[in-house]
C-alpha cells in the first residue's frame, strides 16, 4: 500500500482494502494547506504541555507507563489526553478495556474517546478488526499522527501523553516536529535493556532533535511478592539510574514487576486507577511527580493576608464544586461552596452549596458579587473572567488543586495553600 492508496473519504472510519486485506483507517482530511496548518496551530495552542513516552525496544512497559502516568496526572485533577501514536502495535484500547469504542466525530472533527478521565485516541479506535494489521510508510504514518493532532478535538489540556512505537522511527519524529515544542520525552527501559544500544538511541535521538530528556523510567526493576509483598530484584536493578547519570539525564525511578500490574493490563483497568493504594502504585507516582513539577514549577503561596486589607466586608470565599471537590473546570461547575469566614479566628463560619446560574459570560462575576462573595478560589479561569471578577471586587486564586473546600480555606487562611499554574490561561 503506498500513500496514493488513501481514499480521502472524510469519515472517520476504517474501509478495507481488497487488494492487499489490510486496513487503512480513514480520518478527515483537509483541503488548503493553510487552513491545515491555522487548524493544527489552534489545537496545539490549547495543549499546555506534550509529552512523549519512548522505549528503546518493546515490552518494556512503555504502554503501561503512558497509560498509568495520564491516569495519574488525570487524579491529580490535570486535564490530561493520551494518544497512542504506535500504528502498528496499538496496545492502549486494550490496556483500557476500550478495544469495541469507535470515535465519533462532530463539526468535521473527532471526538477522543473519553475514559477514566482522559481524552483518548488509538488507531485502534479507526480499524474495523482488532486484529487488522495496518501497512503503512512513513510519509503516511506522518499523515495520520498530523490528522490524530489536528483533526481531533482534544479541547483545552493539561497534558497530552503521546506513547510512541519503540525505537527512533517515523512516529516519534513526526510527534517532535509537528506537535513541537513536545516539552520531553520519558525513555522506559528495563534493568536487562539498560546497558543495551537501544535505550542509548532513545537518548541520542531526544538529543539531536533538541527534546528535552525528561528522564529515564527503570520498569520491571525487582518482583513485588503477590503473598507478602516484598520486592525481591531478580536481575539487577538500578543500572537504569547508573545509566541516567552516565548520560547526564535524570532518573526517574523504578517501578516493580507486579503480577497485578500485567492482570490490569489483561482486565483493561489502569493499574493506578484501581489500586491506588499498593506500593507499586506509589512507585508509579513517585515517577510522575517530577513530571508534575513541570506544570507546578512556578507555584506560588497564596495568602489572605490583601484580600480586605482597610475594608470592613466580611470574608466570603466562594468555591466551584464538583463531586465534592473543587471543580477545575471554572465554567463547568455543579455547584459553588460559599464560605463565610471569621479572619480573626481563621474559621468558617456557615456554608453554604448554591447551583450558579447558566455559565454565560459575565454572569458568574455578577452572581457571585451579589452572593457577597470577595474571594474565588479556582483551579482555573481565563484572563478576562479574571478581569470580571476584580471589576466585581472579588480577589481570584487560580491553580488550586482538586480538594474539599474546607481544606482549601483552611489553606489559604493559614497562608499555605499552594497554587500551581492556571490551567485556563492559555
Ligand atoms: P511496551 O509498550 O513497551 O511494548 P507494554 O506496556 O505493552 O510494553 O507491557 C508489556 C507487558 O508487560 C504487558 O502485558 C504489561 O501488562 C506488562 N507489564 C508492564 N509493566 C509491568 C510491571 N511493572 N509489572 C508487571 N507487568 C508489567
Amino acid at each position: 500500500m503506498t500513500k496514493d492508496d488513501n481514499c480521502g473519504c472524510g469519515h472517520a472510519q476504517s474501509h478495507k482494502h481488497t487488494a492487499c486485506g489490510a486496513t487503512q483507517a480513514a480520518i478527515p482530511s483537509g483541503s488548503n494547506d493553510t487552513l491545515d496548518e491555522m487548524v493544527l496551530k489552534e489545537r496545539l495552542h490549547r495543549i499546555r504541555h506534550k509529552i512523549l513516552v519512548m522505549s528503546g525496544k518493546g515490552g518494556v512497559g512503555k504502554s503501561t507507563v503512558a497509560a498509568n502516568l495520564a491516569i495519574s496526572l488525570s487524579l491529580a485533577g490535570k486535564r490530561v489526553g493520551l494518544l497512542d501514536v504506535d500504528i502498528h502495535g496499538p496496545s492502549i484500547p486494550k490496556m483500557l478495556h476500550l478495544e469495541d469504542a469507535h470515535v465519533q466525530t462532530k463539526d468535521g472533527a473527532i471526538l477522543p474517546v473519553e475514559h477514566a478521565g482522559l481524552k483518548v485516541m488509538s488507531i485502534g479506535f479507526l480499524l474495523q478488526e482488532r486484529d487488522d494489521a495496518v501497512i503503512w510508510r512513513g510519509p503516511m504514518k506522518a499523515t495520520v499522527i498530523k490528522q490524530f493532532l489536528q483533526d481531533v478535538n482534544w479541547g483545552d489540556l493539561d497534558y497530552l501523553i503521546v506513547d510512541s512505537p519503540p525505537g527512533t522511527g517515523d512516529e516519534p519524529l513526526s510527534v517532535c516536529q509537528l506537535a513541537a515544542p513536545v516539552d520531553g520525552a520519558i525513555v522506559v527501559t528495563t534493568p536487562q535493556d539498560v546497558a543495551t544500544a537501544d535505550v542509548r538511541k532513545s537518548i541520542t535521538f531526544c538529543r539531536q532533535l533538541d527534546l528535552p530528556v525528561l528522564g529515564v523510567v527503570e520498569n520491571m526493576s525487582g518482583f513485588v511478592c503477590p503473598t507478602c509483598g516484598t520486592v525481591t530484584d531478580i536481575f539487577m536493578a538500578g543500572g537504569g539510574e547508573l545509566m541516567a547519570k552516565a548520560m547526564g539525564v535524570p532518573f526517574l525511578g523504578r517501578i516493580p514487576i507486579d503480577p497485578a500490574v500485567g492482570q490490569a493490563c489483561d482486565d483493561g483497568k489502569p493499574f493506578v486507577y484501581h489500586h491506588s493504594q499498593t506500593e507499586t502504585a506509589k512507585a508509579f507516582e513517585r515517577v510522575i511527580a517530577p513530571i508534575l513539577a513541570i506544570c507546578c514549577k512556578i507555584a506560588t503561596h497564596e495568602s489572605p493576608n490583601t484580600t480586605n486589607e482597610g475594608t470592613n466586608t466580611p470574608m466570603k470565599i466562594a468555591i466551584p464544586i464538583a463531586e465534592g471537590k473543587l471543580c477545575m473546570h471554572f465554567g463547568h461547575c455543579d455547584q459553588f461552596a460559599l464560605l463565610d469566614i471569621d479572619e480573626k479566628a481563621k474559621k468558617i463560619t456557615k456554608k453554604q452549596m448554591l447551583m450558579p446560574p447558566p455559565h454565560e459570560p459575565g454572569v458568574l462575576p455578577r452572581w457571585l458579587h451579589a452572593q457577597g462573595a470577595t474571594v474565588i478560589i479556582a483551579g482555573g479561569m481565563g484572563s478576562r473572567a479574571q478581569n470580571l471578577f476584580a471589576e466585581n471586587g472579588i480577589k481570584v486564586v487560580v491553580g488550586a488543586p482538586a480538594e474539599a473546600p474546607e481544606t482549601l480555606v483552611a489553606q489559604y487562611l493559614e497562608g499555605t495553600l499552594v497554587s500551581g499554574t492556571n490551567v485556563c490561561d492559555h
